[in-house]
């Protein structure tokens, strides 16, 4: 595998692939063959279709991963990063890749690690948000612990309950809820001329199943969904944008890692095992090398058993 220069500020996948053949799979960039200093970095997907990637808070290493794409009308983006610096960053490498302003983000996680540097945006773009999204992040702007400076989700932000199609520069976009997985809002953006879908928090890329505000068995439907479309490349929220049969291999090993970690759960739960000797007793088996097990692990158990005792609403 050739050696990424780290003065190379755009990645091309697009020019024959090389990269796919030896790309190991992992979130973790030095497993990678990567060096924390080759981020942030934009990676171009096709001739105007880019991902963005930053580093996740924390010290287990994975990538927070937007999409943006440019049209001669304007730019779509899809999430953004955990705090105004790091999307600072984000409108900057926008801006270096084309001069034409963003108009549109759509927020596919409500998540703060998506979220949280929104104030950074440019104001006046129009904000798409399912409506439990829209809740939870009003919620947040008028809790008693929010900053007052805290941003606030614009009163222009369109809703999209469960699809929206819109066009811009002779490109068109599908807005899509494909169900509750992640957040519950979970939102997905569509290329139909391309075939790309960017899935958001809805496909992590080799990070264990996060499941503090999810809805296991749902999200396995909206997996299921993702699968039975037309596309050639899926896009992760987190974990590295990969080549197009790279991705959809990435994705039904996603899923296969959600259907294992709640079947886990699941076992546990049949055989009558309370929740915090389950916790000590789950076995991941090969989810274990996956970014986050240690922390997410105990989550999922606990969600999966909420879910079976049917405390998830
Ligand atoms: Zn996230």
């Amino acid at each position: 595998m050739p050696r990424l220069t780290l003065t190379a500020l755009i990645v091309c996948f697009a020019a024959g692939g090389v990269l796919a053949q030896g790309v190991v799979r992992t979130a973790d960039p030095i497993k990678r063959g990567l060096t924390e200093s080759d981020f942030p970095r934009t990676v171009k997907v096709t001739d105007n279709v880019y991902t963005y990637e930053d580093f996740h808070a924390g010290d287990e290493k994975f990538t927070t991963t937007n999409m943006f794409v440019v049209t001669p009308d304007g730019v779509l983006l899809a999430d953004a990063q955990g705090n105004p610096a790091a999307t600072k960053a984000l409108v900057e490498a926008i801006a270096k890749v084309t001069p034409k302003p963003i108009k549109y983000v759509v927020i596919c996680s409500d998540h703060g690690d998506h979220t949280g540097g929104n104030a950074s945006l440019p104001a006046g773009v129009t904000y798409l948000i399912h409506p439990t999204s829209k809740a939870i992040l009003d919620r947040q702007a008028s809790s008693p612990n929010a900053r007052p400076d805290a941003w606030k989700l614009p009163t222009t932000a369109q809703l999209v309950p469960d699809q929206k199609t819109l066009t811009m520069g002779g490109e068109e976009f599908r807005i899509m809820f494909l169900g509750r997985a992640h957040t519950g809002g979970d939102l997905s953006v569509y290329l139909p001329r391309q075939k790309i879908l960017f899935l958001s928090e809805t496909f992590l890329n080799r990070v264990f199943p996060a499941m503090r505000s999810a809805y296991p068995s749902e999200w396995l439907r909206a997996l299921d969904k993702a699968e039975r479309m037309n596309v050639n490349i899926y896009i992760p929220g987190h974990g590295f944008t990969e080549t197009g049969p790279v991705s959809k291999e990435e994705l039904a090993a996603y899923h296969k890692a959600l259907q294992a970690v709640i079947a886990e759960a699941t076992r546990l739960h049949k055989a009558g095992v309370p929740v915090d000797e389950a916790i000590k007793q789950a076995n991941f088996g090969e989810y274990r090398s996956w970014r986050l097990s240690s922390s997410q692990g105990p989550i999922a158990i606990r969600k999966v058993y909420e879910e079976l005792d049917g405390k998830l609403k």
